[in-house]
């Protein structure tokens, strides 16, 4: 009787012991995304949502809608209930300071997640994509659309830049211009409006509406008498409102052929039209693998063991080189699109296809 009991005992422990992880709370950790209106930010929230609960973590997620105050009494609120980790995407990666002191001090740590939070010491891990190739493959793409080898005459390009409160669209943008900057020197492209450099380029807040505002606006002071062929768009919402520009006045129809657009992001509207003939290219970034490396880093720092990282000179935030994990973007266009978004299983068949 004794040692069937023990047995039992015996047998009860190790049943506790086994079960016990997937019912641990392992804390809770703050996920704070910009915003809705892209849908590359939803599914970045919702699959590390995900991975957190399947790793015994009691995630809080938090859309800010694009609004500043929203972004910061939101993480406030994580920190007030305890978030042991804050992952976020910043809407203006310059306003957090205040914030982050108060995270430091109760002893959370903080991951920058895809933006980097500038100005403040407490970023401890920074993840996200190669920024500076994100633009060189951008460029790259826009060249090879152009079609430069063999040309006659200059190639009229338009420059967009992203939001200048964000750090990313800096890398964008520089990752670019070191691949147009020698043609434009060479005389092989030429910026007809004259506009260049962040603050003549940056769209606040990645609006595609501002973005379409200005294209049109470009088209009728400059491009009367002259056509647009290239326009470097940083990120596919943007490429939807220059499109939408370019057609209003007549391009992608008649003798009127679509400028080479570039994009980012590799979302679902601006697949459809980079397979359509419309939208040239766009740059996928898996963030899926980004917010399993996120989540790893969270776990690392959690059990006390040190996040992988594998970049450390690199993103410099004005107060402290914060310690990165960069992965790689990939060019897509017409030609590889369905092999390596659908190979991905990122999109199905179907998705592409309707
Ligand atoms: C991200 C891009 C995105 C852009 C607009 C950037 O910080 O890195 O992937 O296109 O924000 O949402």
């Amino acid at each position: 009787m004794k040692l069937i009991t023990s047995l039992l005992a015996a047998a009860a422990m190790s049943v506790a012991t086994f079960v016990a992880p997937a019912f641990a709370d392992k804390g809770v950790v703050g996920i704070s995304m910009p915003t809705k209106t892209s849908t590359r930010w939803i599914s970045d929230g919702e699959t590390m949502e995900k991975l957190f609960k399947d790793a015994g973590y009691t995630p809080d997620l938090q859309f800010a809608d694009d609004d500043i105050p929203n972004q910061l009494s939101q993480i406030e609120n994580m920190v007030t209930k305890g978030a042991k980790v804050l992952v976020i995407g910043a809407i203006d990666g310059t306003t957090l300071s205040d914030i982050l002191q108060k995270a430091h001090d109760a002893g959370v740590k903080v991951i920058a997640y895809d933006r980097l939070i500038r100005d403040s010491g407490n970023v401890d891990y920074y993840a996200t994509f190669d920024n500076f190739q994100v633009g060189v493959l951008q460029a790259t793409s826009l060249v090879q659309g152009l079609k430069l080898d063999g040309a006659t005459a200059p190639k009229n390009v338009e420059l967009f830049g992203g939001s200048p409160d964000d750090n990313n669209a800096f890398f964008f943008y520089d990752g670019a211009m070191s691949v147009l900057q020698p043609l434009i020197d060479s005389g092989k492209i030429v910026v007809k409006s004259g506009q260049m450099g962040m603050d003549q380029v940056g769209t606040l807040r990645w609006d595609g509406a501002v973005a379409q505002a200005r294209m049109e606006n470009l088209l009728s002071s400059t491009y009367t008498d002259a056509k647009v062929e290239g326009v470097l768009s940083p990120y596919d919402g943007l490429s939807i409102g220059i499109i939408s520009a370019l057609k209003g006045v007549g391009y992608g129809s008649g003798d009127m052929p679509m400028p080479v657009v570039t994009g980012q992001d590799a979302e679902l509207p601006s697949v459809k039209s980079i397979l359509a003939g419309e939208q040239y290219s766009t740059v996928f970034k898996d963030t899926r693998e980004l917010a399993k490396v996120t989540v790893g880093m969270v776990d690392a720092i959690m059990t006390g063991k040190e996040p992988e990282v594998n970049d450390t000179k690199t993103y410099d935030n004005g107060v402290k080189v914060v310690p990165s994990y960069l992965l790689k973007p990939v060019s897509v266009d017409k030609t590889n699109a369905k092999d390596v978004l659908v190979g991905a299983g990122y999109y199905t068949e179907d998705q592409i296809n309707n």
